[in-house]
């Protein structure tokens, strides 16, 4: 089965072999107070500052998953208002995670996302930095790759958003679209991420990168009393990360797949992968432009995600899965309520040229 689901997905091809290795070389048993697993934890760290292009002043932490991610931000820079740009289900969760904690979060609901055709009409379309933010909002939470509907957000208007009110902090999910989209980490204090999606990965970790003054946000609220958590807060995230070790017994083995994965990523270059992932989403797109029945979700093309592609398959969504499946391909269906309206195409690093043009025969076949 070649899986173009959204995440999880198809491992990176090299995957099986680095498992394989790891037994050999005793990885599972490694004690996470040795100097093996800070040389793990140096590496894997230095292999992500190449990758992701994440300047020398930002920490790294490794957490247990992207929505862990969301809750450790909340809880370590908002003491009460949080802004979210919502645009998605996963802009939702992290709104309603902060609610849960008990803080009151505003959401901007810039597009009108859960609306069939709605998405991107150049008419309903606000501009990020359109948005007026009070002086009381701590921290600006954006999604740069919605999921669940396949939009991005604009760097640009995230940094023009921040040039007006500079006090801000701004936390970006980049879960589904980093190492593929740039970040600006000038503008940007707050950046997470899964290994499940763009890396090709088993699930069950999260990353964390994080700036000094997000850490000071953390400090303040502490000693103003305010609960930070406490295994994964940002000050004892920090504390271990000096050292290079974790608090808890770590996912060694998830850390050494990542490690090995990102040094074979790191050797064909950012700028292929980056190259490559926009060839195929232009395959993609192009194929369905053209489709008699099936349309990109999207209409606006400057909001198009090329790593979640959805598409509007007119509530055929259940039967092209079922006939794709049984072609040897896994594709992911629309999110929530549009579990039968959509179908969800992940263009990850994982997925070859040879691989779409397989899938797009298979999808051919099917009317
Ligand atoms: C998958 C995903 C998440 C959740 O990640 P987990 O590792 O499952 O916690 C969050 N945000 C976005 C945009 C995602 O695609």
């Amino acid at each position: 089965m070649i899986y173009f689901t959204v995440g999880p997905s198809q491992l990176y091809p090299t995957v099986a072999s680095h498992m394989r290795d790891s037994i050999g070389r005793e990885i599972m048993s490694l004690h996470h107070r040795s100097e093996e697993f800070q040389n793990l934890y140096k590496e894997t760290a230095r292999e992500l500052r190449i990758l992701f292009e994440i300047p020398e002043s930002f920490h790294i932490f490794f957490t247990g998953s992207s929505l862990e991610n969301m809750e450790r931000v909340i809880e370590n820079t908002v003491e009460k208002k949080s802004l979210h740009i919502v645009t998605g289900a996963f802009g939702k969760k992290f709104f309603q995670i902060a609610k849960e904690l008990g803080k009151e979060p505003i959401s901007a609901v810039i597009e009108p996302p859960l609306r069939p055709g709605f998405v991107g009409q150049a008419d309903s379309r606000k501009p990020i930095d359109s948005i007026e933010v009070s002086d009381d909002v701590e921290l600006l939470a954006l999604t740069q790759n919605e999921t669940s509907m396949g939009v991005v957000v604009p760097m640009d208007e995230i940094a023009s958003l921040k040039k007006k009110y500079p006090h801000l902090l701004v936390a970006l999910d980049i879960v589904s679209s980093g190492p593929y989209l740039p970040v600006d980490y000038s503008v940007v204090d707050i950046a997470f991420l899964s290994v499940q999606k763009l890396l090709g990965l088993p699930a069950g970790m999260g990353i964390l990168i994080v700036n000094d003054k997000a850490i000071q946000k953390a400090k303040q609220l502490q000693d103003k009393g305010v609960s930070i958590g406490s295994v994964h807060n940002f000050v004892t995230l920090a504390k271990a990360e000096e050292k290079y070790f974790t608090n808890e017994t770590p996912n060694v083995l998830g850390l050494y797949l990542l490690s090995q994965v990102l040094k074979d990523m790191n050797k064909v270059g950012l700028e292929t992968l980056r190259k490559q992932t926009k060839e195929k989403a232009q395959k993609i797109y192009e194929y369905f432009e053209n489709h008699s029945v099936f349309s990109p979700f999207v209409r606006d093309t400057s909001l198009r995600s090329d790593t979640t592609i959805v598409i509007d398959v007119k509530g055929k969504s259940e039967e092209l899965l079922s006939f794709a499946k049984k072609k040897g391909f896994a594709i992911g269906e629309g999110y929530g309520e549009y579990a039968k309206e959509h179908i969800r195409i992940g263009n990850f690093p994982a997925h070859t040229m040879g691989n779409v043009e397989h899938l797009l025969s298979v999808i051919d076949a099917f009317v």
